[in-house]
């Protein structure tokens, strides 16, 4: 058995029946199995049982950075490196345009799995493309912007689970020109001489908000923001007047999903080992020795408070799996 708790960020105590440790490419070739879990740090990950199969720990390091057009950099970076080691070490090297994204945890090849985003960025608005090595063709493809289909906290590869594809590469059009984007709230007010100081503040701001998973187990924001009915929020809104909504797609408006937790007073709650943070209700932390059941028991729990207030579905954004492989939330 191959001890997972390393890695999930959540600390629970979960097993796989083997587990590989990949650093090439060329090691992929040689891996044939029915099927495998890729892991990166997971960090977005909630296992609820010890699963029975292969878990592909990847850690592909590479890096390299050409000078394109104008201001603009390419840059080819391993799916095994931290993204923010790389966000940093980009800084660095004076080219720009991640700093919004500055201290989200996890690889670099995770990223694009669900489109990770923070303070008004997406990282599929600076993905040029991403090479994926399949594993049951055994076959490397390069996935243009437009193939890897980036939404919401989505993109083809989430919704693609039956292709067993790894990301081995991202490849990112960047730029030497410091343009921040400043549209989230707690960065409109402010100036940033450089993107040093644009990524101090992300960093400062984030460590108010979200606990630090090597202190205490989490898996980041545990449920996406729902995108309802313009109709629907047009009603919540005449009777919650502080609700935020967001413009989504035509006829759509996206939630806070954290604002809906507290009202529905579940801000800060203990069930057992398990609870939700006090400074950022999305979050279900382990509060010590959690059992993964306990977090499966605390999520719909959640979820049927925000339901009975709302009659609003929230959906996990973490990725689920329990001893057959990934499973739905429906099926839990
Ligand atoms: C404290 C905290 C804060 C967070 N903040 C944010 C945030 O602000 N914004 C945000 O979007 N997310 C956030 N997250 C979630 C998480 O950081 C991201 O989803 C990150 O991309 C996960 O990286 P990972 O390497 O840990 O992926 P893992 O958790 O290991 O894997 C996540 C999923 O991607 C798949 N996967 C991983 N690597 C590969 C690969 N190379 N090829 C194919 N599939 C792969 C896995 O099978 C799994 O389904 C946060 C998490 C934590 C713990």
């Amino acid at each position: 058995m191959f001890d997972l708790t390393p890695y999930n960020t959540f600390g629970l105590q979960v097993k796989s029946r083997d587990g590989v440790v990949i650093t090439s490419v060329a090691e992929l070739k040689r891996f044939h199995a029915d099927s495998a879990i890729i892991l990166g740090h997971g960090s977005d990950v909630l296992f609820t049982d010890d699963y029975d199969g292969s878990v592909l720990i990847n850690q592909i390091q590479s890096l390299s950075v050409e000078k394109a057009e104008g201001d603009k950099f390419i840059v080819k970076a391993g799916s095994g490196l931290v993204l923010d080691d790389l966000i940093d070490s980009l800084i660095d090297k004076g080219i720009y345009g991640l700093e919004n994204l500055s201290a989200i945890p996890g690889t670099v090849g995770a990223a694009p799995i669900q489109n990770v985003g923070a303070y008004g960025v997406e990282i599929g608005e600076l993905i040029k493309s991403v090479v994926v090595y399949d594993l049951q063709r055994h076959i490397q493809e390069e996935f243009t912007k437009e193939m890897c289909q980036f939404e919401y906290r989505s993109s083809y590869f989430k919704k693609n689970k039956s292709r067993q594809l790894l990301i081995t590469q991202v490849i990112f059009e960047l730029s030497s020109t410091f343009n921040p984007k400043l549209s989230y709230k707690g960065l409109k007010e402010e100036k940033f001489s450089d993107a040093k100081a644009l990524r101090s503040k992300v960093v400062e701001l984030r460590n108010k908000k979200l606990p630090d998973p090597s202190l205490v187990g989490n898996a980041g924001s545990f449920f996406k923001n729902p995108i309802v009915s313009n109709d629907l929020a047009d009603r919540l809104k005449a009777q919650y007047e502080d609700m935020p909504t967001y413009p989504a797609q035509e006829g759509m408006t996206k939630l806070a999903a954290g604002w809906l937790i507290e009202k529905a007073g579940c801000k800060g709650i203990t069930h057992g080992n398990v609870g939700t943070w006090e400074h950022q209700s999305l979050v279900i932390v382990n509060r010590g020795n959690a059992k993964p059941h306990e977090v499966v028991a605390l999520a719909k729990y959640v979820m049927a408070e925000v339901f009975n207030t709302f009659n609003v579905k929230l959906e996990p954004e973490v990725r689920t799996f329990d001893s057959k492989g990934e499973v739905s939330w429906d099926n839990l």
